[in-house]
């Protein structure tokens, strides 16, 4: 694992890569996995997300610390959609679900949200702080605003956070 270690911090193109498509991966195993069970809570979600990125480190599919690191990720994107919901009601989880743009983990995360549904609704109120999304994370596709200059940064898949083109800053929040 040491190997892997070096390459993570020292990003290159090719690694790069690689992270995108793991975090799609795990997306998506979240998503199957979700659909597979019966209970539509915001708890059944975060414990497929577990279960999920559990069954690509076992397969070794990534290092225990890569999936530990997406599954965090993860779990604020998918946050940050449901507390989305919450605000703008289950019309967007549909719209977002049916948008054929939208591409990689959010695909499997608006899926997964969709079937969630009603059941979801309402039950995020202990979630509301804002959350802050940093350069050198991973996001599902969807547009980033700066935090510092009100920037926006789009994105039509998967990707790393660059620092912001304009003021060079680090912070942002997300809008669908
Ligand atoms: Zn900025």
């Amino acid at each position: 694992m040491a190997d892997n270690d070096i390459k993570q911090s020292t990003p290159s193109t090719s690694s790069d890569d690689e992270w995108l498509r793991q975090y799609d991966e795990l997306a998506e195993r979240f998503n199957a996995l979700y659909e597979k069970g019966t209970e539509r809570g915001f708890e059944t979600m975060l414990q497929a997300l577990d279960k999920a990125k559990e069954e690509l480190v076992n397969a070794k599919q990534m290092s225990l610390e890569r999936g530990e690191q997406l599954r965090r990720f993860l779990e604020r994107d998918l946050r940050e959609m449901v507390q989305a919901a919450e605000e703008k009601g289950e019309d967007l989880l549909q719209k977002t679900a049916a948008d054929p743009t939208k591409a990689g983990a959010l695909a499997s995360l608006a899926t997964a949200l969709e079937l969630a549904g009603k059941a979801l609704l309402g039950m995020s109120k202990k979630m509301r702080d804002p959350l802050t999304y940093h350069t050198g994370e991973i996001t599902s596709a969807g547009t980033l605003v700066c935090k510092q200059c009100g920037e926006k940064l789009h994105f039509d898949k998967t990707a790393r956070i660059p620092p912001c083109p304009k003021c060079k800053g680090t912070e942002f929040v997300k809008t669908l």
